[in-house]
């Protein structure tokens, strides 16, 4: 097995699937009572919610960065970010540290391209959506991004901020992500990226009117196959 580094902590929600998906994943994958060799290391999420909010982005990243040397120094060959919005952040992340960090965004986009499908909604923080670093980079899979509209953003963020991640899960917020899914279907969307590591509290593909593909579990699988050497 090879040993995975988790920075966690955004939100600590969305770390405990993580947690949970490798470790069943690997359960599954090897049988009797195995489970991962893994690191895990968890930052104050206030701390980083504040840097976001002051577009403080380099001193997250430095936060986020010095958090990848330590997994590193602890014996880490690859490094997992369990968040999509401070992927923003990934290249510096990345820059610190000898040992590959496993994209979210890669993996996604390659699920993605595997379903065949070219337009897809996204959902996620406001950053997600709108600042480009996530665009960006699906762009180059051939994959073209439908975003809800600014009105729908500020409430999709506040969800995320103030429920998801604090655990709170309402029926009247997935009631509005799932309308938003049905307007961004009638734009055009072939599928919805559910592009904020705690967005799958709220939906799934049951609920959902459109194929959905969930960065956190797409995330959990790239690190399950990288532990295992696959
Ligand atoms: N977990 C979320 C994401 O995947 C949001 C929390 C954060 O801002 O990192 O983007």
């Amino acid at each position: 097995m090879q040993k995975i580094g988790i920075i966690g902590g955004m939100s600590p929600e969305s770390t405990l699937l993580y947690y949970s998906q490798i470790n069943r994943s690997i359960n599954q994958r090897l049988g009797k009572n195995h489970s991962a060799d893994l690191l895990l290391h968890s930052v104050d999420f206030e701390t980083i919610v504040q840097l976001q909010k002051n577009n403080q982005w380099e001193q997250a990243g430095e936060i986020l960065a010095a958090s990848a040397v330590i997994l590193e120094n602890m014996g880490a060959q690859a490094i997992i970010l369990a968040t999509n919005t401070m992927h923003k952040v990934a290249e510096q992340i990345q820059t610190a540290c000898q040992i590959p960090l496993l994209h979210i965004i890669d993996s996604t986009a390659l699920a993605i391209r595997q379903a065949g499908l070219t337009k897809i909604a996204l959902l996620g923080t406001r950053f997600t959506m709108s600042d480009g670093f996530y665009d960006d980079r699906i762009k180059k899979f051939g994959i073209q991004l439908v975003v809800p509209n600014d009105e729908q953003q500020t409430e999709i963020h506040r969800i995320i901020f103030d429920e998801l991640c604090l655990n709170q899960i309402n029926r009247t917020s997935r009631d509005y992500y799932l309308n938003v899914i049905h307007d961004l279907k009638t734009q055009g969307a072939q599928g919805v990226i559910l592009g904020c590591t705690e967005i799958c509290l709220l939906i799934n593909a049951e609920n959902s009117l459109l194929p959905i593909f969930d960065s956190t579990a797409l995330h959990t699988q790239a690190a399950v196959d990288f532990i295992l050497g696959e």
